[in-house]
């Protein structure tokens, strides 16, 4: 697979086509999810749900319009949004007297409700998180990546002080860590976002940083400690247990529909889509090969394979449709299920059948009274297998030694002339705005996070030389 960027969003769009996950619209930006795309979000969904749970958190659902007015009242968060919303302006024929917005994200809404729901730290904290689709009116759209609806979960949480806003901030950008590194296999780093790249209106926004097949960065996931701003802003306050007014620090994390293109752009190959085992919306098909039509002990053996892998919970598929098994073979594939199952006479005889797995070359023969065995095995090592070869790819891209903007201007002459994709560099930083603008301006690298556990640590800034304050990933991103 070509790593070249043109090359590489040309298989992209074909790699998500061919698996049928989606359809553009007439909308700009705005995607139909078909049910092979919509399933990856479900089962997404289901384990950051179970997360969110287990941590506390329940579910509740908000308007989708939002009044003007509301967004005035913090002035950072309407700076950062109000280039990208949409806005609702007459209904029913008529010309409303205060626009209404399509909710960007929901802390201005959720803030104004706050306000009235929290009166005494009895009340506190207060855990919620909606599920929902938002709307940013982006001027580059790449399906799942960045569109201008996209679905997407927020917590907005409330806190007696900043400690325990703190705690909570830090809790949810380790589950999407686990959800993310184990559901979709896709390795992260951690760490903060500098001043320049942090969310309208808060204090501090931490992520996760996943590096995609060329090279360039995706934001996988992001959680913001508010402080005390939106409580100000909305007028969020408490009794204390000294009966004295406080206002609440909040927080708010999301993660979105984003991540089911990162999966794509972390795992597929040549033949386009590899999906993990644990998020597949078919884990296993089955394919009868050579003369199976005249020989029904074949259909019968794959209909007790279908039906052991069902009642273990496997997404299985029994394709007996009439095309040729290389159609089918190709059909699979390009769909990313990770493992196939070929039974032919000759295998019956044998008593085994083959497996291939998505990601390997050969076909392995197995036998055919531990077949279930084998299948659940060869799941569970597939899905750690992607997860290390992500890594080895990452470990492979990402360069801790480029430490002026000579060298990394060297690099990336040399990456061009070589045809190698421009990876991550770890550098250090002296905390200017200048410089990390400087920086972006030159190289189009713009700061990703500062890493929590950095592979090595930088003394000099990237830019101007001067001493460090951190040692920050720099990256192209989408
Ligand atoms: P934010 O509220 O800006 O912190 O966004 C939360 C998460 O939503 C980000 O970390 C991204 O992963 C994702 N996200 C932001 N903008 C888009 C977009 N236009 N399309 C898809 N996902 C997005």
């Amino acid at each position: 697979m070509s790593q070249n960027t043109n090359d590489f969003s040309k298989w992209y769009i074909d790699t998500i086509q061919k698996a049928d996950l989606m359809d553009y619209t007439p909308v700009r930006g705005c995607i139909a999810f078909k049910p092979d795309g919509y399933e990856l979000w479900e089962h997404i969904q289901a384990e950051m749900d179970k997360r969110f749970k287990e941590t506390g958190h329940r579910n509740a659902y908000f308007p989708m319009l939002i009044p003007e007015s509301f967004f005035q009242k913090e002035k950072d968060h309407i700076e950062g949004f109000s280039p990208e919303l949409p806005w609702v302006t007459e209904a029913a024929g008529e010309k409303l007297d205060e626009r209404l917005a399509l909710r960007p994200t929901s802390e201005t809404m959720i803030g104004h409700l706050y306000s009235d729901w929290i009166k005494s730290y009895r009340d506190l904290p207060v855990l919620i998180n909606q599920w929902a689709n938002v709307f940013r009116w982006e001027k580059k759209t790449l399906p799942f990546i960045r569109t201008s609806e996209f679905l997407w979960q927020e917590g907005h949480t409330a806190h007696v002080d900043e400690e325990d806003a703190r705690k909570e901030t830090m809790q949810m950008l380790t589950i999407y860590k686990e959800v993310v590194e184990g559901l979709l296999a896709i390795p992260v780093y951690d760490g903060q976002k500098t001043p320049l790249e942090r969310f309208a209106g808060a204090i501090d926004t931490f992520s996760i940083e996943a590096m995609m097949k060329d090279g360039k960065a995706v934001q996988a996931g992001t959680s913001h400690y508010l402080g005390t701003k939106f409580a100000e802003a909305f007028d969020i306050k408490y009794l204390n247990k000294e009966n004295k007014h406080e206002y609440v620090h909040t927080t708010s994390w999301g993660t979105s529909t984003r991540l089911i293109g990162s999966v794509i752009m972390v795992h597929g190959d040549e033949q386009g889509l590899v999906l993990p085992p644990r998020i597949a919306p078919t884990q296993v098909v089955l394919i009868p090969v050579g003369p199976w039509k005249k020989n029904p002990a074949i259909m019968e053996k794959l209909d007790e394979i279908f039906a052991a892998l069902k009642a273990l919970g496997i997404r299985v598929r029994l394709d007996d449709s009439d095309q040729s098994p290389g159609y089918k073979f190709n059909q699979w594939e390009l769909k990313g299920v990770p493992v196939r199952i070929e039974l032919g006479p000759r295998d019956l005889e044998n008593n085994q059948g083959l497996m291939k797995a998505r990601d390997e070359k050969d076909k392995i023969s197995v036998p055919l009274e531990s077949i279930v065995e084998s299948i659940q095995k060869e799941l569970e090592t597939m899905q750690t297998r992607l997860f290390e070869k992500a890594k080895a790819f990452r470990a492979e891209h990402s360069h801790t030694h480029i430490d002026t903007m000579d060298q990394l201007e060297q690099y990336l002459a040399d990456s061009e002339q070589n045809g190698n994709i421009p990876g991550w560099i770890l550098a250090g930083w002296c905390g200017d705005d200048a410089c990390e603008e400087s920086i972006k301006e030159k190289t189009k690298f713009t700061t990703r996070n500062i890493p929590f556990n950095p592979p090595a640590t930088k003394h000099t800034c990237l830019n101007c030389g001067n001493d460090s304050k951190h040692t920050v990933w720099f990256a192209r991103a989408y």
